[in-house]
Formats: structure tokens, sequence, C-alpha cells
């Protein structure tokens, strides 16, 4: 039984993505930490208002695409933007401990 795999490329491509994502939002909306960026201040509640947001955006690709009307690739963008959030949140509880 195999219990785990090595990492692949399309693993590398996604987290490529995710990065690439993450830089995307923090030049759109300012670095973590900031007053202005994708997850202002301490409150949790505010940061997973935002992941929710994407996770929305994500099941409107899923139904559009079932009718036709999107694509596999949009659904990925959002699912991409989905983790990079998921990452901005980790990374600002790790700038927070470390600061
Ligand atoms: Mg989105």
């Amino acid at each position: 039984m195999k219990t785990h795999r090595k990492t692949g490329e399309h693993q590398v491509s996604t987290l490529v993505s995710v990065m690439i994502e993450r830089d995307r939002q923090d030049a759109k909306f300012g670095w973590i930490g900031t007053p202005c960026s994708i997850l202002p201040g301490d409150d949790d509640w505010a940061k997973f208002a935002v992941l929710g947001e994407e996770v929305g955006e994500v099941a409107r690709a899923l139904i559009e695409r079932s009718f036709g009307n999107d694509t596999t690739a949009h659904l990925e963008e959002e699912l991409i933007q989905c983790a990079a959030v998921c990452v901005a949140w980790v990374e600002a509880n790790r700038e927070k401990r470390a600061t």
C-alpha cells in the first residue's frame, strides 16, 4: 500500500501558482500586516469572510461551468485564489507571532 507519493510536477506548478497569486494580492492590496492588506487587522472572522467570499467565487464558477458558461481554467483560478487567501492567513498569524 502506497502511503505517500513523490512531489510531482503538477503539485509544484500548483504551489507556484499560489505563490504568484500571493504576490498579486500583495501588489493589489498591500503587504500582510498593513492596514490595506488582503487580510487586514487581527479579526479572524474578517479573514474568514474574505476566504468565504473566495469560496463563493469557486461555487459560482462551478455552477456556471455546469451550465456551459464557464471553464475549468477559470475554476482553477478561483481555487488558486482560495488557496492564496489561506496562505495569507497563515502568513498573517506567523507575522503576528514574530513581532
Ligand atoms: Mg476569487
